[in-house]
């Protein structure tokens, strides 16, 4: 089975009490950083509307034509402010992270896709209608005219681009492409969003050349595209550069599952929180192109640290046969799903199949803080109880007991837990008897993961409590 802690060399946590005043306030600090974000991102899209007023744009509206052209360019200021601000929520920025953490962010990046898709089209339409209009021509005339200028090809260049980009965003699209294929598609936004650049600057006079207006829409661009310069390729390279990462092993705890061993360098800079993750390359003539978001299954001891894998499909799969030396890169430390989350004294742990990995990292990098700690895995069958044993003595050096839920589930009815385990009357509750009082952490699969947190809830737990980490992102 697993290899045990002792034998690994991993130590166990240091003892630190945590106040729950502590927990109090860090929960304060992080809830008005989100509110903060919130309240920027619409302060900001109010104030590209403004561009438009302060431009004396309204004082220009004389006829319908002009009134529908006005909206369109409004239409036009708002949309692209969402767009730069969906460049900032995906730039995996640090103060973002720890406000809300990266799946939060990634999840309010994709509510804007579809707002700011019609947005865009409401611009070029209704600018299309009211240039026409003014201009005595029909609409396939207006648009004629408009190509005829270089700064409009390149804007409805951006606008196709744009439209791949949604169109293959969509659940029941996406799907159907690979990861890797779909990420590429993705990317071209950054490009389009560039190429809108100079029509937005050359046509109206609203960012007019040597206008307040104009400063500011070019500070949004610089602000947006270089923190995603920075935070996405400019860091990440300097950082596997600095840490210098090297698969030491590959070993095998299931048929399908590996934790690969890796050696780096100053390990400690990198301000590693327990149920973290990056995104890791390895670069292997197989495995170069693809990178993987995957969590840290230990935390660093000295220069070694652990990542844990389960062959979800042929990206992962492949990742078996790496060799010892092995250069990697990797984006991160990210997420939410630590200690940094904490807002109650008693920890509740609960985790399916290969969801244990960040569980087990959060484990070893838990205070102690007085409080009950228990775990919860459910497995449909032995073999996937992975790193049981390290989770079992970590569990127990924290005082709190580890539970092992193994059987399939229950047809009958759609619990979270197995048909066992629902015939004797076994809950959250029952598991956790304080978890009114308890963070609870939970990884699995998504909707697996979704029965947890609703139990959490019918039971009064609120938000700020449950912890959820979905690996199908
Ligand atoms: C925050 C997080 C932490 C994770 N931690 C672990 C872990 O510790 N151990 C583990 O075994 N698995 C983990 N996963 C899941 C793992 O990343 C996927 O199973 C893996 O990337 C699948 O890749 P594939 O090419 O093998 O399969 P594919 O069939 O190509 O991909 C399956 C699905 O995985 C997701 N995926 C693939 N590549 C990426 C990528 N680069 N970025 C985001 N999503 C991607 C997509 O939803 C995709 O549809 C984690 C996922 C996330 C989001």
């Amino acid at each position: 089975m697993n290899t045990g802690i002792a034998e690994r060399g991993w130590s166990l946590p240091e003892a630190a009490s945590a106040p729950s005043e502590d927990y109090r306030s860090a929960l304060r600090r992080r809830l008005f950083a989100a509110d903060l974000a919130v309240v920027l991102c619409w302060a900001s899209t109010a104030g590209a509307v403004a561009l438009y007023l302060l431009s004396g744009g309204v004082s220009q509206i004389h006829s319908k034509a002009d009134a529908v052209t006005a909206l369109g360019i409004i239409a036009g200021l708002a949309g692209t402010n969402l767009i730069l601000i969906m460049l900032l929520l995906a730039a995996r920025i640090p103060w973002l992270d720890r406000a809300v953490g990266q799946d939060v962010a990634i999840g309010w990046h994709r509510r804007l896709g579809k707002p700011v898709l019609y947005l865009i089209l409401a611009h070029a339409a209704l600018l299309t209608l009211g240039y026409a209009a003014t201009d005595g021509l029909d609409v396939v005339g207006e648009t004629a005219a408009f190509l005829s200028n270089r700064d409009m090809i390149l804007a409805y260049l951006a606008l196709a681009l744009l439209l791949a980009v949604v169109v293959t965003s969509l659940v029941a699209v996406r799907r159907k492409f690979p990861y890797e294929a779909w990420h590429l598609i993705h990317l071209l936004s950054y490009a389009a969003v560039l190429l809108a650049l100079p029509h937005e600057l050359s046509y109206g006079g609203v960012l007019a050349a040597g206008t307040v207006e104009r400063i500011y829409w070019i500070a949004l661009y610089l602000l947006a595209y270089g923190a995603a310069a920075w935070y996405r390729f400019a860091k990440p390279l300097l950082l596997s550069l600095r840490h210098d990462f090297r698969v030491v092993s590959v070993e095998r705890l299931a048929p399908d599952v590996i934790s690969i061993h890796l050696r780096g360098r100053e390990l400690g800079r990198l301000g590693i929180a327990g149920g973290q993750y990056a995104t890791w390359r390895f670069w292997s003539a197989r495995n170069w192109w693809h990178s993987h978001p995957l969590s840290f299954s230990a935390m660093p001891h000295g220069d070694l640290l652990r990542i844990t894998v389960r062959g979800a499909g042929s990206g992962t799969a492949g990742l078996a046969g790496l060799r010892r030396g092995t250069r990697v890169w990797f984006e991160g430390p990210y997420g939410l799903f630590s200690r940094h989350a904490r807002s109650a004294p008693n920890l509740a742990l609960v985790g399916a199949g290969i969801g244990v990995t960040p569980l087990r990292a959060l484990l070893e990098d838990s205070r102690h803080s007085g409080g009950e700690t228990a775990l919860l895995v459910r497995a449909s069958d032995e073999s996937q109880l992975y790193l049981w044993e390290e989770l079992h003595t970590l569990c127990e050096w924290h005082g709190g007991t580890a539970f092992a839920d193994v059987g399939p589930r229950s047809r009958a009815t759609s619990s979270w837990l197995s048909a066992d385990a629902v015939r004797r009357g076994v809950s959250l509750q029952s598991v956790f008897p304080r978890i009114l009082h308890s963070d609870l952490y939970i990884c699995g699969p998504g909707p697996w993961a979704e029965l947890v947190a609703q139990e959490a809830k019918a039971l009064g737990l609120e938000d700020h409590q449950i912890h959820l980490e979905r690996f199908d992102s």
